[in-house]
């Protein structure tokens, strides 16, 4: 039987698996759905990976030799890029997946305080927030391998719309549920300013403890301003992350009351899908914010 194999090997060679890599978790998913059976993804970051600080070893990278793309998330989150290109990018193409959708800048907390040159603001890199962004990403992502690899381009663009759809009931539902809150509810107190996209897609006011990344912490003036607004628009809940511990914020929700909800997930870490973490976070905004059912 097993010369039978070969000789049909050697007649019908299978088709190679194009290997590509992934340099966020939520871009291995999203490869992995348009990519389907033809894709194989080296996940270089990990699903423990954290996006703000990972950075690929010299040994991880020899390890991807026969892959002919790189996919990173961009808007500035891989401050490691310029040494990618240098060691990557005469064997493969770095796709920059973030800079194919729109991007918005950083919340200043000093914005009130000084008449300074706004070209000094910081691109905000979690454009994955944005459902409609992650749907643009999806297209991005299947003519970025199409162009690479177009024998495989009519499975990758049935895949990329099949995905794509899912991504608008999922939108539908987002919406559906954020209508539970009211309008003047919808003021989402996180940790790190991560939900910036979220924000502007379903109305919410952002009140960022932290700035871009969790290095950025408030001075003691920006945190008083913070609790004054937070107290003024009556802010039900100050929401952790999944990715940092909650002692800033749990000492912030015991001195003023407001309640610590349940944590968000920022940045794509420690999740199995990128359609579990919506839903988880969704479910936990509105849990936190709207108004509990009538009791009859
Ligand atoms: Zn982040």
């Amino acid at each position: 039987m097993k010369w039978l194999l070969c000789f049909a090997l050697s007649i019908f060679p299978l088709a190679a698996q194009v290997k590509v890599v992934s340099l966020h978790p939520l871009l291995t998913d999203l490869l992995q759905q348009v990519g389907g059976s033809q894709l194989e993804v080296i996940d270089l970051i990990g699903k423990t990976g954290d996006p703000h600080h990972f950075e690929p070893s010299s040994e991880q990278l020899r390890s991807t030799t026969d892959a002919s793309l790189f996919f990173i998330s961009g808007k500035g989150l891989e401050s490691y890029l310029p040494a990618l290109k240098s060691i990557v990018g005469n064997r493969a193409k770095i796709i920059d997946v973030g800079a194919t959708v729109p991007s918005l800048e950083g919340a200043c907390s000093h914005c009130e305080e000084h008449d300074h040159d706004h070209s000094d603001h910081s691109v905000d890199p979690h454009w994955w927030h944005s459902i409609d962004h992650f749907r643009r990403a999806t297209q991005s992502v299947a003519k970025a391998l199409a162009a690479a690899h177009p024998e495989h381009a009519d499975l990758w663009q049935k895949n990329a719309a099949r995905y794509q759809s899912q991504l608008e009931d999922l939108d539908r539902w987002t919406r559906q549920q954020i209508a539970r809150i009211p309008k003047k509810q919808r003021h989402l107190a996180t940790a790190h300013d991560a939900f910036g996209y979220f924000c502007k897609d379903y109305q919410f006011t952002a009140h960022p403890v932290q700035g871009l990344n969790r290095e950025q912490l408030p001075s003691t003036t920006e945190l008083a301003k913070l609790l004054k607004t937070l107290h003024e628009q009556n802010v039900r809940a100050i929401f952790p992350e999944k990715e940092s511990n909650h002692k800033i914020l749990a000492s912030l929700t015991r001195d003023t009351g407001i309640a610590l909800a349940e944590a968000l997930v920022a940045d794509g870490t420690n999740v199995d899908s990128y359609e579990k973490m919506v839903r988880h976070n969704v479910n936990a905004i509105v849990k936190a914010l709207a108004p509990s059912p009538r009791t009859p």
